[in-house]
């Protein structure tokens, strides 16, 4: 049963806070339960925990959704991650690539 063990041992889920975060202040290796940087002193907790822009309540850094309220933090992401084109002359935002700007007619690439 040795084999069994070893990679069951292997699928254990690493959790957030074990793994290892560059500190933003020095940017040594730090983990997210310190409290503060070994080397610099500055806070960790802190600085890596989510603040919900609903209800300002500090999060997790891995929390899916708001302990206070569940306002949902993935939506945010999924969000933050639709792409916007600009155009570089006018500043005119598009939410698709055009080759041209609608706007002041400038061509694009
Ligand atoms: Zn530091
Ligand atoms: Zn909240
Ligand atoms: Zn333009």
């Amino acid at each position: 049963m040795g084999f069994l063990d070893i990679l069951f041992g292997k699928k254990k889920k690493k959790t957030l806070a074990s793994k290892d975060f560059k500190c933003p202040n020095c940017g040594k290796t730090v983990k997210l339960d310190w409290e503060r940087c070994h080397n610099c002193g500055v806070r960790i907790k802190s600085m890596f925990r989510k603040k919900c822009p609903k209800c300002k309540a500090m999060n997790e850094l891995n929390a899916k959704i708001c302990k206070e309220c569940n306002y949902d933090f993935e939506a945010e992401i999924r969000a933050a991650k639709k792409l916007q084109y600009r155009c570089p002359r006018c500043g005119y935002k598009m939410n698709c690539y055009m080759s041209k700007c609608p706007v002041c007619g400038v061509r694009f690439g």
